[in-house]
């Protein structure tokens, strides 16, 4: 179930009982981090709830708050369909390159096959913030390249409340 709300012709967001919600206050692990969520091909809303379910009985991640679902145009190649995104806060005590591979083996498990850039994917999960890290190798760019330009971060972004009290 989902409430949906149009925020303009071409953005919609939707909450649910997982998307658009605070879980957790807690301090079991070390590191807070934010990770943007994003996917276009199947149903991608069912997806993010089956990557919930994932996180959530995962003892290594601790699920803070995740931000409402936006179903957004898509950028770059645009002949493709609407991406829909979200942001999970959660709490990890891996070390940011280890956060990466696991993130990137989530992605494999929800079968992101890669093929050219902005092309259409199942799931996309990127670190957009790890604590107050800053990190540019050629594995990691910490904060996110060109986060604060995206509207499929900043419009979930807003919308959640721990991540606006810090
Ligand atoms: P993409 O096509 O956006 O999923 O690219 C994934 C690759 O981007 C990963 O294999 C990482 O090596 C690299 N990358 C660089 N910075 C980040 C980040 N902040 N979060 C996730 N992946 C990143």
């Amino acid at each position: 179930m989902y409430l949906k709300r149009y925020l303009s012709k071409n953005l919609t967001v939707f909450r649910s009982l997982r998307f658009g919600k605070i879980f957790s206050t807690s301090t079991i692990h070390r590191y807070n981090v934010t990770v943007g969520v994003g996917g276009n091909i199947g149903d991608v809303k069912r997806r993010f709830e089956r990557l919930f379910v994932e996180l959530k009985k995962d003892k290594r991640v601790t699920l803070l708050e995740t931000s409402l679902i936006l179903k957004n145009p898509p950028f770059g190649f645009r002949d493709q369909d609407d991406f829909f995104n979200s942001i999970i806060v959660l709490q990890v005590s891996m070390q940011p390159y280890v956060f990466l591979n696991y993130l990137l083996r989530l992605e494999k498990k929800f079968a992101r096959k890669r093929s050219f850039a902005n092309a259409p994917r199942t799931l996309d999960l990127d670190i957009i913030f790890f604590d107050n890290r800053i990190i540019k190798t050629n594995k990691l760019t910490i904060p996110h390249a060109s986060w604060s330009q995206r509207e499929s971060v900043v419009l979930p972004l807003k919308s959640m409340q721990l991540v606006n009290q810090r």
